[in-house]
């Protein structure tokens, strides 16, 4: 497959209609798309290696082994945090003032080493992004396009069929280029947390990925159920469409910057600058420069090429070609309180990325699944997502108190940012829409031991208030932005928080989890009054790498970088079509919304040029 890619000779000074940058989840997606058409020619430029037939992208919970693997990963580093401390998620497994923050390197970015659940937001946080004043991007449109990316697949058979695989077959797609399904493998907790979460009242749904998340259930995986490997959005939408003659996939290109020119008042991009084999080169694009470089890398880029605020631009020497001061703003984040641990009772058999690797469990799943069964993978499944009302009794006075404080503060905020509040305020109020995930983690998150089945059950914050930004430090592209997530500098964030830790103490404190758990090794028997469970909270989060909203697409005098069509704000025919665009977080994993916004970018893109 590998000589199906193209040669820096295919590319570098040859023109292309579109010249897509980044072979991630939104690249992979609309090159694949555009060059269905074969009077379009498309260039892909991606910055990292193919890894085809890679073991670590293919066997699905090679992840672990690729994080903080610069191979794989870009690793980038966030500035020192005030408030909070990065636990677990960083190299050592310590603690850490700064936050890593992995993302996918190599043609499909991060899909090829994300966590691999698959779920869709719900059907009140996508209409929200329309009332931003974006017509069109709605709940009934982005429903449709998400449902074309994918394939689902039932699962053949299952390790723990009591954990029951839940869906609609109107909310999931039957042709799309993704294959998805539950994963075989799962630990076995799953099922007691969900017992005893409906021992207090929270639903198990059966239609998780039809826009009303609200409740319990197993999430499904990208993980292709005929072969047991990992589902990307190379090998997806890419791979099989390697032999179109107008489409050129370039691998270890590192594109610079976008080249533009003026014409009239608008900037114009002529091409790219991508450096490749340790030499600069330069493709040019006919049409137009789609930027899908990541939440991190397209307002970078963007930057680099001068498009940005000009306060940013001229210390760095970068010269202003468009003014456009919301670049790099808006930056939002899930922030999970990593360090809610439980030591699980041996005789249950409950799988983790502990027990996997023991013969006697390798040799049980086996039995199951039959020798041609492919790689033994792990995958977290176990999924629930909460209104506040149903977790916090703080939950009216919690809402006061923030509305209180956009209040105040209403006339300081930049711009949109009020707008936004009020969206996520309409979210925190509606007691069926979710403001919270917990998962069930069943990868070892407790300082090494022998292995012993230990469970995380790990919340995080569906839609922070806090917001920070993504900057260029320096004019040299390869020195990697600077990222300010601002983590919990809204109370409110560490609120919500605290408040779900508490949660999780009430549900499992006796009942069908109690039945199961030998002890709550983190945070412990130490840890009891609200204060000392607001500082543990504080020193033991970590991203789950779900960022958006650096490149909003949002009015322009409403802190938009991108309008409706997806154009950048003051240039012809400049498009950022990746997470980045999404201006307001949604409370899921981010994948299944990507792979939807690319689908829509794609459509637009076509009508746009009638192609
Ligand atoms: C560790 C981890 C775990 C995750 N777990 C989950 C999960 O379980 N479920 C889920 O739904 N989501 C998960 N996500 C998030 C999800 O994968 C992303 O939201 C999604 O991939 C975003 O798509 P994207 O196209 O915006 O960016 P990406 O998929 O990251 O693609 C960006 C691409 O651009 C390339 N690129 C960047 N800069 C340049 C440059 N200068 N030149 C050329 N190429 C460049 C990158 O190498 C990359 O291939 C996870 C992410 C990570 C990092």
């Amino acid at each position: 497959m590998e000589q199906k890619l193209a040669k820096v000779t295919d590319v570098a000074q040859k023109s292309f209609d579109f010249v897509v940058v980044g072979g991630g989840v939104s690249g992979c997606t609309i090159a694949s798309r555009l060059s269905e058409n074969p009077n379009v020619s498309v260039a892909l430029l991606e910055a990292g290696n193919s890894h085809f037939d890679d073991p670590l992208v293919s066997v699905p919970d090679g992840w672990m082994q690729q994080v903080f693997d610069p191979e794989y990963d870009w690793v980038f580093r966030t500035t020192t945090q005030e408030k909070v401390v990065n636990n677990i998620t960083t190299p050592s497994g310590g603690p850490d003032k700064s936050f890593f923050w992995s993302r996918g390197k190599g043609l499909g970015g991060s899909s090829a080493l994300n966590f691999l659940f698959w779920t869709r937001p719900q059907r009140e946080e996508i209409d929200a992004v329309e009332a931003l004043g974006n017509p069109g991007w709605n709940w009934e449109r982005y429903f449709a396009a998400a449902k074309r990316a994918e394939t689902f697949l039932p699962s053949p058979a299952n390790n723990f069929p009591e954990f029951r695989e839940l869906y609609n077959k109107d909310s999931v797609g039957h042709s799309g280029p993704v294959p998805i399904s539950f994963c075989r493998t799962v630990s076995g907790a799953e099922l007691y947390f969900q017992k005893a979460l409906e021992a207090h009242g929270v639903k198990t749904i059966d239609d998780g990925l039809g826009g009303s998340l609200t409740g319990t259930f197993k999430a499904a995986a990208n993980i292709d159920p005929r072969t047991g490997t990992r589902s990307t959005a190379a090998t997806g939408y890419i791979v099989p469409a390697l032999d179109r003659p107008n489409l050129k996939v370039l691998t270890a290109a590192y594109v610079n910057r976008v080249l533009t020119k003026k014409e009239d008042d608008d900037v114009v991009a002529t091409g790219v600058e991508f450096e490749h084999g340790g030499n600069v080169h330069v493709v040019h694009a006919a049409k137009e420069v789609i930027l899908c470089a990541s939440t991190v890398k397209s307002p970078h880029i963007l930057e680099l090429s001068g498009i940005g605020n000009r306060n940013v631009l001229e210390p760095l020497g970068i010269p202003v070609q468009v003014d456009l001061p919301s670049v790099g703003e808006n930056l939002q984040d899930h922030l999970i309180f990593t360090s809610c641990v439980f030591k699980m009772k041996e005789e249950h058999g409950f799988v983790t990325s502990e027990t996997i690797t023991l013969p006697e469990v390798q040799t049980k799943l086996r039995s199951i699944y039959g020798e041609a069964a492919g790689p033994l993978s792990l995958a977290c499944t176990g999924v629930t997502f909460l209104p506040l009302h149903t977790f916090s009794d703080r939950a009216d006075e919690l809402i006061e108190k923030v509305e209180k404080r956009i209040e105040q503060n209403a006339d300081k905020l930049p711009p949109g940012l009020k707008e936004q509040y009020e969206q996520q305020l309409k979210l925190l109020k509606d007691k069926n829409v979710p403001d919270l995930e917990i998962v069930v983690f069943p990868v070892n998150v407790h300082p090494a031991g022998p292995p012993k089945p230990h469970i995380g059950l790990l919340p995080s914050i569906g839609h922070p208030f806090s917001r920070g930004t993504i900057h260029a430090s320096s004019s040299d592209p390869k020195v990697q932005p600077t990222i300010e997530p601002n983590y919990l500098a809204e109370e409110i964030d560490i609120d919500i928080l605290v408040e779900s830790a508490k949660f999780i103490r009430k549900v499992t404190q006796d009942g069908p989890w109690k039945d199961v758990s030998e002890a709550e090794l983190i945070p412990g028997a130490n840890v009891t009054t609200d204060e000392q469970l607001h500082e543990f909270v504080k020193t033991n989060v970590s991203t789950t790498w779900h960022s958006s909203g650096t490149c909003s697409l949002a009015p322009k005098e409403k802190g938009g970088v991108v309008d409706t069509h997806l154009k950048v704000y003051g240039t012809k025919n400049i498009r950022v079509a990746d997470l980045s665009i999404l201006p307001l977080l949604t409370v899921v994993h981010t994948q299944a919304t990507t792979y939807g916004i690319a689908e829509q970018a794609a459509d637009i893109i076509k009508a746009d040029h009638g192609i």
